[in-house]
């Protein structure tokens, strides 16, 4: 079987609505590319504004990509997501065990002589095949091999959190620099049409002026899942719920308002004689306040049913992205101006389009949108919401960041702009 393009494509492809957690998708059954049957309450039907992927480049022209971590999102979505790339293409395999290297380089052509270990893998600095290093490890993991990968002269797309301190960031950040090569944060919702068409109508202030937004993202960990073991542990994740999955919701906070927090406050729960809640936190629910006057309200947890919500109330309208972050089924409804309206457009593949974005930034030097700053903005924000939680005071976040590119806007062409 092949994919589109005649690249090789997976005899098994495994697809799930969100790595570690059973949300149940809303598009289970419709298969990519199909119409999604409309939903009730008056759905609009129009086609995905934001569909139109990048022009392709003819496979020799497109960048090859190392993907390193060979876990439950490498091979659940990443490696499925070069069927349908149009300027990446897997170039090498990165892992711990060659078994597994190699089995999985049988499935999606992948020579013997791209297969890298952990310990050889600065050998990637002799393979022209490798432009870009994709890190796909666990959290505290992600300074060594990007550091690794640049210095190696590739460039960087790295698995969110960026790293696990604000020290780890900026030396990424500034390996990045030394090495003049590009490092971006894989914020694959930045890419997803629901999520931009909701930042689209907001900088159209469909909503009017802003009020509160409002987001829950967490899910229960499993101690017997290896995934969710490292996870658990502080050296490997740095952090609990906050870092894995109350990103999304900082981050959305973030992209929903085109504004910067101004001061954070919080708190933290974990039940009583949960064990797995003894290195990292289990629920944070905290507040965020942002310069136009725009208060969150947001929360997560390592112990609650899957939920992946988000709400923004303004003055004129709600708008409700739920499930908001899901790999294959996101939803939006706006209710404004009169008009109840529900959009659910057929997936896209979110890592698909973050990686050709991340090509194009690199062959016609477009802003990343998701850079390596991107990545560290979130990491303080997020170490300053557990200050707030641990100390129970609010904690000042006017530290001046401003993104250099708003996904609203700067997705590029290409990626369609509403
Ligand atoms: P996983 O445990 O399934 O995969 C991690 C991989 O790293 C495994 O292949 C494991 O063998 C390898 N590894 C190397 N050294 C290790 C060590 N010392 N301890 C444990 N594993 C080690 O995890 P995952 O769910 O695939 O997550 C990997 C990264 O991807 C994390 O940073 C996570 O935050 C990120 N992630 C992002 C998304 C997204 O939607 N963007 C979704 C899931 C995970």
């Amino acid at each position: 079987m092949e994919g589109d393009r005649g690249k090789p494509f997976p005899l098994a492809l495994t697809r799930r609505s969100f790595v570690g957690a059973a949300g149940a998708s809303l598009l289970a059954g419709a298969a990519a590319g199909q119409a999604v049957p409309e939903v009730p309450n008056r759905a609009v039907g129009r086609p995905d504004p934001t569909g139109i992927p990048p022009e392709p480049l003819p496979d020799d022209r497109q960048l090859g990509f190392a993907v390193v971590g060979l876990g439950k999102l490498a091979l659940s979505e990443i490696v499925d997501a070069f069927g349908v790339t149009r300027r990446a293409r897997l170039a090498a395999l990165v892992s711990g065990s060659r078994d597994k290297a190699r089995r999985v380089a049988a499935q999606y052509g992948v020579p013997e002589d791209a297969l890298y270990g952990y310990d050889d893998f600065d050998r990637i600095a002799d393979d022209p095949r490798i432009d870009v290093v994709y890190i796909v490890l666990p959290n505290s993991l992600h300074r060594e091999f990007t550091v690794r990968a640049l210095r190696a002269g590739k460039h960087v797309l790295c698995e969110k959190p960026l790293a696990t301190s604000v020290e780890d960031c900026r030396a990424m950040i500034d390996a990045a620099q030394a090495a003049g090569r590009k490092l971006m944060t894989a914020y694959r919702c930045q890419f997803e049409p629901h999520n931009l068409t909701a930042m689209r109508m907001l900088r159209r202030r469909e909503l009017g002026d802003l009020r509160i937004v409002s987001a829950d993202i967490g899910r229960s960990t499993d101690p017997r899942d290896p995934a969710d073991q490292w996870r658990l542990d502080r050296e490997l994740a740095g952090s609990g719920s906050l870092f894995d999955i109350g990103i999304y919701a900082v981050n959305a906070a973030r992209f929903l308002t085109n504004e910067e927090p101004v001061e954070v406050r919080a708190q933290l729960y974990a039940a009583p004689g949960d064990e797995r809640f003894r290195e990292v936190e289990d629920v944070v629910a905290w507040q965020m306040r942002f310069p136009g006057g725009v208060l969150f309200n947001g929360s997560t947890s390592y112990s609650y049913a899957f939920t992946n919500s988000i709400q923004v109330i303004g003055t004129g309208g709600v708008m409700n992205i739920d499930p908001a972050i899901e790999y294959h089924a996101t939803r939006l409804r706006v209710r404004a101006g009169g008009q109840d309206r529900v959009m659910q457009w057929s997936p896209i593949d979110q890592f698909a389009r973050e990686m050709d974005h991340f090509c194009q930034a690199i062959t016609d030097d477009v802003p990343i949108v998701a850079d390596g700053e991107e990545g560290l903005q979130d990491v303080r924000l997020m170490l300053a919401i557990l200050e707030a939680g641990r100390t129970g005071r609010p904690v000042a976040t006017d530290w001046g960041y401003r993104r250099t590119a708003d996904p609203a806007t700067s997705v590029p062409d290409g990626l369609g702009v509403a």
